[in-house]
């Protein structure tokens, strides 16, 4: 039993912790898991979950600021995680009816759970109110309902509003969620307060969550709040808390310079037309028109050099030019609770996906593909391609092997089900039975766009917690035994 990372030279080194390659080193084990729970399988470290979460805590404990972090569960679906985020003293971001009511069957409360869905039915608004979960509300048509829905159950509602299209740098982000940031002034007063349209709506906060990555956006935008917020107050409105929704950028790279020089060589190859570093020369994003490099990579950022902790602390930190006091002095004098709605960020170095290696063949262009027990939904994002480098575990391997280029191929009946866009190198051609190993797809990886096609069964989650010095003695438990006691 050997195992290896793919692409030795060359690659996208990924960050991985120690119980990844603890892990990597158990092939029985994980040849044992797969028996019994079917290939793929989703590992979880509820421990890195844990310290994750006491990361961000610390960004505002020590900022002396009010605030609630909610664990975005749309990144994952895993039970484990929710409760684990419950009992690490942290809510949880719920979006739609079947996560709130999970939430709340795992201990989740009014002070612990926050619905944020795009789209509101009638049966998640009631769940919502007659367990007064604050709503985030998006449009005027929402806000009707839930006035009505909560005077039917004679409850008031608890509600933030969503805020978009601030002004960074004169221009206006545009956003398909929320209330333009003009137009939130007016109409909280003219539709909210006592004897109002409105009036069983409470008002508490306000919430945004935008696009991209940008901490001076963010900045923008939480500064923004603020100044709504203080004028809200003027008219009688008292907002409590500003939530800053999530997208904390994540770091999943080793090496900036490998990330610059795949760039490069990518670019190269879109250029030359051809497909020496992705599956029939794939651009991710990059094409030629009219024999000129168009486009842009559309993947994730995988490298980050500013991420996690530190994103945050520049938002935190970020002053308004205007403004003589930075965004935490300002949630501090206002006695604004700061909310954030961290999922990508809070699942880093979380998760692996595990798969058993079906065949081997070479295609007619004479390349190598690997065909892994599991499809490309199961490892699949908004990104165009996951970029970083495979891990193999050889159940025999010798010293003499030569090096292989390959893909690894899915289940899918789909030309397009190549699990990663980019060749691998491998030490050696894998067996019949090896295992590949995919590190750090707790983030939208694993299941966010995990389907049931050929009616596969969906993969397993497994939860643990590093308690035991031996991965040999750790006790995997299956998502769904997962329950509140
Ligand atoms: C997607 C989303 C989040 C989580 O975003 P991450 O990038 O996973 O941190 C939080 N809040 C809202 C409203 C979202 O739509």
């Amino acid at each position: 039993m050997k195992y290896f990372k793919g692409n030795a030279n060359g690659g996208l080194t990924p960050i991985t912790s120690e119980w990844m390659h603890k892990i990597l080193m158990e092939f029985e084990k994980l040849n044992q898991l797969i028996t019994e729970y079917g290939s793929p399988i989703n590992l979880h470290n509820l421990s890195t979950f844990e310290q994750n979460i006491k990361k961000f805590s610390k960004v505002f404990n020590s900022r002396g600021l009010r605030h609630q972090i909610y664990y975005a569960r749309k990144a994952n679906k895993s039970r484990g995680l929710v409760k684990q985020a419950l009992d690490s003293g942290i809510g949880v971001d719920t979006a739609s009816f079947k996560e709130l009511l999970q939430s709340l069957e795992l201990g989740g409360n009014s002070n612990s759970l926050v619905l944020t869905s795009a789209i509101k039915t009638t049966d998640q608004i009631e769940l919502a109110i007659q367990n007064n979960i604050t709503i985030i509300l998006d449009n005027y048509d929402e806000c009707k309902l839930i006035n009505s829905i909560s005077s039917r159950l004679g409850i008031k509602a608890e509600v933030g509003i969503r805020v978009s299209g601030f002004y960074v740098n004169k221009k206006k982000l545009y956003s398909r969620f929320g209330f333009d940031v003009d137009e939130t002034i007016p109409f909280i007063t003219n539709h909210f307060g006592k004897n109002n349209e409105l009036a069983n709506l409470s008002l508490k906060g306000l919430h945004f969550h935008l696009d991209g990555y940008s901490t001076e956006q963010r900045g923008v935008a939480l500064s923004s709040c603020i100044t709504i917020a203080s004028q809200l107050k003027e008219k009688g409105f008292h907002i409590s808390f500003i939530d800053m929704g999530g997208g904390i950028l994540m770091n999943y790279l080793a090496n900036e310079q490998e990330w610059k020089d795949f760039d490069n060589r990518l670019r190269e190859s879109v250029q030359k037309g051809n497909s020496s570093i992705t599956f029939n020369g794939n651009g991710l994003g990059y094409e030629m028109v009219n024999g000129k490099l168009n486009g842009k990579l559309k993947t994730y950022p995988f490298f980050n050099s500013t991420n996690g902790v530190d994103f945050l602390n520049e938002i935190l930190d970020y002053r308004d030019p205007n403004i003589d006091k930075n965004n935490t002095d300002r949630l501090k004098s206002e006695n604004i609770e700061i909310r954030i709605e961290p999922g990508r960020s809070l699942l880093n170095q979380t998760g692996i996906t595990v798969a058993k290696v079906a065949h081997r063949k070479k295609d007619s262009k004479g390349q190598w593909l690997v065909g892994l027990e599991m499809n490309m939904s199961q490892l699949m994002s908004s990104s165009a391609d996951f970029l970083l480098d495979p891990y193999i575990i050889y159940n025999t391997y010798t010293e003499s092997s030569e090096e292989v280029d390959v893909y690894f191929t899915g289940a899918y009946c789909l030309e397009r089900d190549i699990l990663l866009k980019r060749k691998i190198t491998l030490p050696k051609l894998p067996e019949r039975g090896d295992i590949v190993v995919f590190v750090n797809t707790a983030g939208y990886m694993m299941h966010f766009f995990e389907t049931e096609a050929h009616l596969f069964e969906l993969s397993k989650n497994l939860m643990f917690k590093e308690d035991k010095p031996s991965i040999k003695e750790i006790d995997f438990i299956e998502d769904s035994l997962i329950t509140l006691k």
